[in-house]
Parts: C-alpha cells; structure tokens; sequence
C-alpha cells in the first residue's frame, strides 16, 4: 500500500520543515516538475475549452468576506485577520470573491456570457497542527479553480461540460472517480438561508447529473446531507486512496447566492439589467492533494508524460559516459527529461534498480555507442532490444504528446 507521505520523501518530491511551518509543505525540483506540468496541462485544456487565465492577489480586505458570507459562515477555517492600519486583510479561504470583483469591474452583454474566468491560485485554511500531514491536509492549498458566468440557461451546458472536462482529465492522469457525490447542505447555520434558490440549483444540478455520462444517459451518484458548501449546493467527483479513504477531487457548483451578495448583472436582450449565474468547478482540484492522489495510485510510478525523469541513460562503463551525455543533450533538445546515471553511481545493476520508476531506460554498451544504438529497458520489465536512439526519442516523445499509457506500442 503507497503513502504519498513516504514516497514524496523517497522520491525527493516534496518536505516540510518546522521553521517554515506544518501544514506547508515545500517542493523540490522534482515535484516541482510534475506540479508545473500538471498545471500546464490544465490551462491548456481550459484554454481549448474557451477559459481565459487570470491572477489576483491571495489576500482580500475583510469586508470582501463579509460580503461574500465567507466571514459569517466560514470563519472558523481562516487565518485570523491582519491589522494593516486601520484596515484588516486575510488570507483568503477561497478564490470565488476576487473573481467576482473581477466580472463586476466591467460592464458584460449577455453576448459575451457564458464568461469564463480561470486562475490556478493559492487559498488558505487555519487547518489545526494535529490533523496535518503530507499533501492531503495543508494550510496553503493551490486550487484549479474556475468561475462562469452565464445565464440561467447556460448554467447546466456549462457544468455538463465541466464533467467532461473532468472526465477527460482523470483519464489522461491515469486516475478515477470511485463515486459521483450530490452535496446537499445538513442541520445547523452553517448554510445561508434561502430555501428557493437552493431548491433551484440542487435541481439544476441533478439534472447535470442526469445528462452527463458518455451517451448522455446520466452518471450514478449519491445524494449526502451535509456536505454542500454553505452558499451552495455541489458535484463532488470521489476519489478513494489505498486505505479506502475517500476525499473530495473535484467539484462542479451551480450558485445564485454570490451573484445576489455581488450585486453581478449582464445587459440582455432587452438592454436591461439580469442577474447572471455562477458555475463554480475544479477539474483536479487541488495540487496538493491530485499529486498526493497520482503518487498513491500509480506508487511513484507516474505516466510518462508527467514523470519527473523520462528516460535514464545508463552507460555501462566510463568508455560510453560522453556517448551517453550525448543521448542526454538529444533527449533534452526534444523536450523530454533525461539523465545519466554512470558507473559512478553503482553497478548496473544498482542503477537499473535505482531507475526502476523511470519509464524509459537505455543502457549503452561498446556495441550501442559504436551504432548509434541504446539497448532499451521497460519500467514495467519489458525489453524491447537495442534500437536507434532516434526512434527511442521519437518514441517517448509520442508517448509523453498523446499521454498514452502503453510505453512500447507496437509499430
Ligand atoms: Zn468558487
């Protein structure tokens, strides 16, 4: 059974220390790899998906909050406020405020909705030291996060196709949903108050559910009380780790409270005023917890596409070193990662094992340096034989393009 915990440590991915503090982990190049190409596949799929990008700050005054309803209904899980003269500031619990300032500051036609407002940013949770750990519980959370603006019409299209987004995202990572989640809101004040428009986007979200699936025959899931946010109702798509926990990836919400608190609107049809609608979604949710989740499911064996090193070029004496820099330099230029692992580190036996997460080995001998040639090793075991280093390169590089599972399809 993988613990993220153990192996992010064993494959030198990611730490904390206790001067920088618990619950915030630091990354090493590594994980830095792996964060920074998961992050890059994200916005390129929500770029071809019609999201445009932006940044805002990871701070917010406290009245933004208290509009928002974050200060009356969430307050438990911030940072305390910031004196800052005579104001306070906070660390913020969520993105949602700052992107609806961000519509608010233009006037939008109904032309231009759906509106789709992406940022991958950090968020903050006054999480408490005893349940910290690894990557899954953090105070520092960067979400990939997103907000539509559309109008009540385009409101179930619009998180129809977020599911999808989902769904195309968990096959591409290698990972999947264990259950589809209908979070409705429990006893207790925790939830604003207004019977209607819950009634309303809980029915909106059921019929999403409903219409999703590969032939738009609907997708299974379970209702839970309780587990919806407190403006809101909500989507949650399940994953389940080797212990049989279950946590919440990702997230697709329909809400009519941020728009009211907000005072959002859209000129329509008529050239009048309308309130649009927000569709709140995450395809991977956090990085934190989908790399914690990747390196637990796969157990630090990552697809080739996101594997902090590609391919390990093995030379089996010091005669084949400069021939294997070369290899190195070739893979490099394409865009792959690449490293030498010389007899300097071990027996090739040593190094073959200490590779043994890396999905392309090549190991060169006299023979291969002399033909131009790299005897190839499979990480699942497999050997495919010696071959053109050309053809390994065009190889992983195929592979890590079309993020495909099968490292040595057939020709
Ligand atoms: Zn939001």
């Amino acid at each position: 059974m993988h613990d993220h915990r153990k192996l992010g440590r064993e494959l030198d991915l990611f730490d904390t220390d206790p001067l920088m503090g618990a619950g915030l982990p630091y990354w090493l190049p590594d994980g830095a790899i792996v964060r920074h190409t998961l992050e890059e596949y994200v916005r390129e799929a929500e770029r071809a998906a019609g999201y445009r990008h932006v940044y805002s700050p990871v701070l917010g005054k406290r009245d933004l909050y208290e509009i928002s309803g974050h200060w009356d209904h969430y307050r438990e899980d911030m940072f305390p406020p910031m004196d800052l003269g005579a104001e306070q500031v906070v660390l913020r619990p969520s993105l949602c405020p700052h992107h609806a300032l961000i519509y608010r500051s233009r006037s939008h036609s109904y032309r231009e909705l759906p509106l789709r407002i992406a940022e991958l940013g950090g968020m903050y949770r006054a999480e408490l030291s005893g349940v910290l750990g690894g990557l899954t519980r953090v105070r520092a959370i960067h979400l990939n996060d997103a907000h539509i603006f559309c109008t009540l019409e385009q409101a179930v299209e619009e998180a129809r196709a977020a599911l999808a987004l989902i769904a195309r995202a968990y096959a591409d990572l290698g990972i999947r949903a264990s259950r589809y989640r209908l979070s409705l809101p429990g006893e207790g004040g925790k939830y604003v108050a207004d019977p209607r428009l819950w009634r309303r986007a809980t029915a909106l979200l059921r019929e999403v559910l409903d219409s999703s699936g590969i032939d738009g025959s609907g997708i299974d899931y379970e209702a839970a009380e309780g587990e919806a946010a407190f403006y809101g109702p909500k989507i949650d798509v399940q994953i389940t780790d080797p212990a049989g926990r279950e946590s919440t990836l990702s997230t697709v919400q329909i809400d009519f409270h941020q728009p009211e608190r907000f005072d959002l609107h859209y000129i329509g049809p008529d050239g009048a005023k309308h309130r649009p609608v927000m569709v709140h979604r995450s395809v991977i949710g956090s990085v934190e917890r989908a790399v914690a989740h990747l390196l637990e499911e796969h157990g630090g064996a990552f697809p080739t596409w996101l594997a902090p090193v590609q391919l390990a070029v093995l030379p089996i004496a010091q005669a084949q070193e400069e021939r294997a820099h070369e290899v190195v330099r070739r893979a490099v230029a394409r865009g792959l990662r690449a490293e030498v692992s010389g007899p300097g580190d071990g027996t090739l036996g040593a190094r073959v094992r200490a590779a043994r997460l890396v999905p392309y080995q090549a190991v060169i001998g006299d023979r291969e340096a002399d033909a131009g040639l790299a005897a190839v090793r499979l990480r699942d075991g497999r050997r495919p034989g010696a071959v053109p280093v050309a053809e390994l390169l065009e190889r992983i590089a195929a592979r890590a393009a079309d993020r495909g599972a099968e490292l040595w399809p057939a020709a």
